[in-house]
């Protein structure tokens, strides 16, 4: 369905860039991968990839914090698989704390891997979408875009942002074959979540399993994780010409995390 198209997926070298990625390359995408990581491990996932799906697949270790770095991604995958025709901007980190103990240095990473590296992304990437007259942008946001929590102020204030900036490219690009969404995640058990877990567990003196039954039940009416491979269909389903007139939305996909 989406054969010939090259997407290029941030932060896919783990959790639901992993598994929105793969989605992806099953359509017949072409993939640029990204994120940190074990170099025999990227290898590993870049040749299962490519071999199961009979895809290209490439690699770029673009840090999100450096502009310079994530114009060099979007390079990277015209000039190496022929274009950028769907951007997931996807990596993301956490850290919690309250506010007056926030360290500073915390929140300029959050704001700039989760917020700043989507605008540097989408800016590089856009005229090479609007060049073909098609084109799909989709943010990894989060029900944290929609609604707060205490002690993620970085966290909570990066996705409002990437949602408010999903809407003003979506408005931008309305006429021109591009579409812009966020999906707007709740629970999903990947490594950001597991940390989450483990140091409630240490800080409360519970056993692991309380503490990740405890964080499902705090939110989410659905006691159950949303996973990447969900994820990875809510994407495609956003790059299908069903959605050609979805432009703009913040997608929920919660367990009814923003419904109460
Ligand atoms: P994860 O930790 O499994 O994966 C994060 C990815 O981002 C990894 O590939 C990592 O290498 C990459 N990354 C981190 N810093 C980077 C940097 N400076 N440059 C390049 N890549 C970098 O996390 P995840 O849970 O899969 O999260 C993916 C996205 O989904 C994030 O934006 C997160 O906020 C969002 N999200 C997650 C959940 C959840 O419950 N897990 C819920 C809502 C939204």
């Amino acid at each position: 369905m989406l054969q010939g198209k090259i997407a290029i997926v941030t932060g896919s070298t783990s959790g639901i860039g992993l598994g929105i990625a793969t989605a992806l390359a099953a359509e017949g995408c072409g993939i640029l991968l990204n994120g940190f990581g074990d170099k025999a491990e990227i290898e590993r996932i870049k040749k299962k990839l490519g071999d199961e799906h009979k895809v290209r697949v490439a690699y770029s270790p673009a840090d999100m914090t450096k502009p310079a770095d994530i114009r060099g991604m979007v390079k990277l995958a015209v000039d190496e698989l022929g274009g950028a025709d769907i951007l997931v901007n996807n990596a993301g980190i956490q850290h919690v704390a309250p506010v007056v103990d926030f360290p500073e240095d915390r929140w300029d990473a959050v704001i700039a891997i989760n917020l700043s590296a989507a605008f540097h992304a989408a800016k590089a990437a856009l005229p090479h979408m609007t060049q073909k007259g098609w084109g799909r942008i989709i943010n990894i946001a989060s029900a944290h875009g929609l609604v707060a929590s205490g002690e993620k102020v970085a966290y909570v204030t990066a996705k409002h942002g990437l949602v408010g900036m999903t809407k003003v490219i979506a408005i931008e690009a309305a006429n021109s074959g591009v579409t812009c969404n966020a999906i707007c995640p709740g629970w999903v058990l990947t490594p950001l979540v597991q940390k989450q877990i483990e140091a409630r567990a240490a800080a409360q003196g519970i056993p692991y399993q309380q503490a990740h039954d405890d964080l499902l039940r705090e939110k989410q009416p659905m006691l159950q994780y949303t996973t990447p491979e969900k994820i990875g269909g809510l994407a495609v389903f956003l790059c299908s010409e069903a959605a050609s007139t979805m432009t703009g939305t913040a997608l929920s996909i919660d367990g009814g995390w923003v419904a109460q």
